[in-house]
């Protein structure tokens, strides 16, 4: 089998300023994963790491760069899922973690449970000998500046619409040369949100989903409205009944939008390694490897 990876970046309005930025980030991403993949590596191995390197990269909406809540604390959420047996792990509102999705990782191969939130997922992570962090290092001067305004602004609340701000949760999906599909997905959700508030990206079915036998799926933007619908596996099912990976996305991403007003975008793989992508929002950050295993990294809009 001919192994393949897709990663995102996020869907929103992504200001032109910072374009480039985001075409490096997930170009250097998807190289990251690509390496895996071409070595022999697990697609579990690929979009974590993929999906690491993103969080480490201070432009995105996840790990450091991630955005403040109205507490002005940093609350991560993420999730990974194994397509061959629909293991699946992922953390909630957890403070203090560079790495989520590797967090998620170990709670899904070193625990009976699927999902570890707030304090308990710290703790966890601290058994396991995963380094926990100052808030002060996942937070970017960037981020400092959007929640001041965003403190002046009365009665704010985050519209169901898109928002001139960007958020850039970010994502990867992958086919191994096994033919084994693994998705992940990592945010620090949306600005200004709740403390305790838990987005789409750590929920089964909605911020990702991973089957061997239908295809695997990232998605992001606005994640109440992603999770209403269970955007991820709404579209993986597509793939289930015979639809293409492009046309696939396409549904969902317009299922959503029929249904709940929803706006966001979602990345997808099927099972014969073919790639699909869709957004209704105004720009979406993607990266992909074509059939000649060339990388492309593109802002869409
Ligand atoms: N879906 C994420 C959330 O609602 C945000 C995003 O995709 O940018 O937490």
């Amino acid at each position: 089998m001919k192994p393949t990876l897709i990663v995102h970046g996020g869907a929103w309005r992504i200001a032109e300023e910072t374009h480039a930025d985001h075409i490096a980030g997930t170009r250097a991403a998807a190289q990251a994963g690509w390496h895996v993949l071409c070595h022999g590596g697990s697609a579990l191995d690929a979009v974590e790491i993929a999906v690491s390197a993103m969080e480490d990269d201070p432009v995105f909406d996840a790990g450091v760069g991630s955005v403040l809540n109205r507490a002005g604390d940093i609350e991560v959420d993420a999730m990974i899922m194994d397509g061959r047996t629909l293991a699946l792990g992922a953390v909630a509102a957890v403070r203090g973690i560079k790495n989520p999705v590797r967090l998620a990782r170990v709670i899904m191969q070193d625990t009976d449970h699927c999902v570890l939130v707030a304090e308990g997922a710290r703790r966890f992570a601290e058994e396991k000998g995963i380094r926990l962090c100052a808030a002060a290092e996942l937070t970017v001067p960037r981020e400092i500046e959007r929640f001041r305004k965003l403190q002046e602004v009365p009665d704010y609340h985050l519209s169901d619409e898109f928002t001139p701000d960007p958020m850039d949760t970010v994502g990867a999906v992958a086919i191994d040369q096994a033919g084994n599909i693994a998705a992940a997905t990592s945010t620090g959700g949306v600005h200004f949100k709740l403390p305790g508030r838990v987005g789409d990206s750590p929920l089964v079915g909605s911020g990702a989903y991973a089957d061997n036998l239908t295809g695997g799926a990232s998605a992001t933007g606005h994640g109440e409205s992603i999770m209403r619908v269970l955007l991820s596996k709404t579209a993986t099912d597509a793939l289930g009944r015979g639809m293409g990976a492009q046309a696939a996305a396409e549904w969902a991403i317009r299922h959503m939008h029929e249904r709940v007003n929803g706006y966001g975008g979602l990345i997808l793989v099927d099972h014969r390694g073919n790639t699909g992508f869709a957004y209704n929002t105004p720009h979406m950050a993607v990266a992909w490897v074509d059939a000649r295993g060339e990388i492309h990294a593109q802002i869409k809009g």
